[in-house]
């Protein structure tokens, strides 16, 4: 019978658990490694809908991206989704920086989606190996690419800052990844990533760096069918759900 030990070992070997970031909290974070488990769903948020689609599913496991407890928890109450999750028995495993990393995660997802081509880890002092980086099949201007990654990834808008002409070398990081335009500046004509700050965007145009805002949820949610599909051919005994979130935000 299926565990979650097993899912977790198996997800260890795929995307190391050991090499999250410092403040992160990957892993196991929910449940016993002893519970059998036949239903699995995965997600990006084990957001509140999502949890109530859990239990009227009858899931066993959630794998999902995000860690569901980060700050420590004060108290409990019974809508908390923790105890949610450990009334009912369901336990969670969040994926996070792990994924971000590793050589098909989050981030290598993103890169394939904007077809980039000859992908590959790009080192950043403050991430470690967190960032990839590709090539464009040919040079191409910022309103293209824009328009590129809008049809690629579903987000019905862009923000970015304008530096240049053409575009050929491209970094990315899905989810919140301003903290490496420095070090991305030097590397890579632009940047996708999300959760970008006024100061930030004024910093970019100073270095000459084109950054563009894709979305949090729209930069990460599209990886979480990989895992979906990993998970379902490795474990064939187990019945693998991909619950899909919704983006938190709207776009008019
Ligand atoms: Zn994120």
């Amino acid at each position: 019978m299926l565990t979650v030990a097993k899912v977790y070992e198996y997800l260890d070997k795929e995307m190391n658990f050991s090499s999250q970031a410092a403040w992160d909290n990957s892993g196991l974070l929910v449940g016993s490694p002893d519970r059998q488990v036949s239903k699995i769903a995965v997600m990006l948020d084990a957001m509140p809908l999502n949890i109530t689609k859990a239990i009227n599913n009858g899931v066993d496991l959630i794998v999902c991206h995000h860690p569901i407890i980060f700050d420590p928890i004060a108290k409990l109450p019974a809508d908390h989704p923790v105890y949610r999750l450990a009334r009912n028995d369901i336990a969670l495993i969040a994926v996070h920086t792990p994924w971000d990393m590793a050589k098909d995660g989050v981030n290598y997802v993103l890169a394939n989606a904007l077809s980039l081509e000859r992908i590959s880890i790009l080192q950043t002092e403050e991430g470690g190996n967190m960032l990839k980086m590709g090539t464009l099949p040919s040079p191409m201007s910022e309103a293209a690419f824009c328009s590129l990654i809008k049809q690629k990834i579903g987000v019905p808008f862009v923000k970015y800052v304008s530096t240049k002409e053409n575009i050929r070398t491209v970094a990315v990081c899905g989810g919140a990844g301003a903290d490496f335009i420095d070090e991305v500046a030097r590397k890579a004509d632009a940047f996708v990533t999300s959760d970008i700050k006024y100061h930030q965007f004024l910093h970019a145009q100073d270095i000459g760096l084109t950054l563009i805002d894709a979305g949090h949820f729209t930069t990460e949610d599209m990886s979480m069918n990989t895992i979906s599909v990993k998970l379902a051919m490795e474990f064939a005994e187990a019945k693998v759900l991909r619950l899909k979130s919704v983006d938190p935000i709207s776009y008019r």
